[in-house]
């Protein structure tokens, strides 16, 4: 916001980046340590919800994916199923934000994961900020996956993802919420776009591996912060550290 006070012209031409304002994403603990296989939440989804009312994340023992839609927290279990988040269950990973200053998009159609990312690439504006997207639309098709409760000895999340449950709605409104962050993130976040998504009549969702729309609008907010809660037990001691490999075979 400091540019904005460098003279009146500049002031001027500065007026529509500067009512953008950009937002702060909350989360617990990193991708580096969920990958390593730290599934024992420390903070609350109660916690979480206090930070802000859009995100994504998993539960306790990861016990399947989590999406947080204007304040309401959902559980997809690896069956399937779709559940409101009782406030006291524990979260080893979430990020949330409010879109307080969100720009609102029409997004159209568009034919798969890849073409969506396209579309949404061009919106954003630069490359150094983070942003929390929440997409809604009339889709033909959402393939997702979640993932079942895991015990202890914990498994890395490479591992355990190899058991997921994938599923295929079809015909389906609902609603996307996710991220974007640079690759400067990577052991703090996913980099690239991370989307979880709710079926509107509450028949599935999940993590989003592709999908095709019909029809979907666009809510785009610009991070400029991020804001960390370490958790406080040490990663599990592992012979090597998690690699981007890693991490493409969990989101991918
Ligand atoms: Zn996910």
């Amino acid at each position: 916001m400091k540019r904005c006070a460098t003279g009146w012209i500049l002031l001027l031409l500065l007026v529509p980046a500067c009512r953008q304002r950009s937002g702060i994403i909350y989360q617990n603990s990193t991708i580096d340590a969920l990958l390593d296989g730290n599934y024992d939440g420390e903070v609350t989804i109660a916690q979480i919800g206090k930070q802000g009312r859009w995100g994504l994340g998993t539960l306790q023992r990861l016990d399947g994916e989590m999406i947080a839609v204007d304040g309401r927290f959902y559980q997809i279990r690896a069956d399937g199923t779709v559940h409101l988040i009782p406030p006291n269950t524990l979260t080893p990973f979430a990020a949330v934000t409010h879109l307080s200053h969100s720009r609102r998009v029409k997004l159209g159609a568009f034919g798969d994961y890849a073409a969506l990312q396209k579309v949404l690439d061009a919106l954003r504006p630069n490359d150094g900020h983070a942003y929390a997207l929440v997409i809604n639309g009339d889709f033909d098709r959402v393939r997702t996956r979640s993932v079942a409760a895991q015990s202890p000895p914990y498994p890395r999340l490479a591992d355990a993802v190899e058991k997921q449950s994938v599923f295929e709605l079809k015909d389906v409104g609902g609603t996307m919420v996710g991220f974007w962050f640079p690759a400067s993130m990577q052991h703090v976040n996913v980099p690239g776009y991370h989307f979880h998504f709710l079926a509107a009549d509450g028949r599935g969702g999940g993590h989003v591996l592709d999908l095709s729309a019909r029809q979907a609008t666009l809510r785009l907010q610009e991070i400029s912060e991020v804001r960390i809660a370490l958790p406080r037990t040490a990663p599990t001691t592992r012979a090597a550290p998690p690699t981007e490999a890693d991490l493409h075979r969990v989101e991918k």
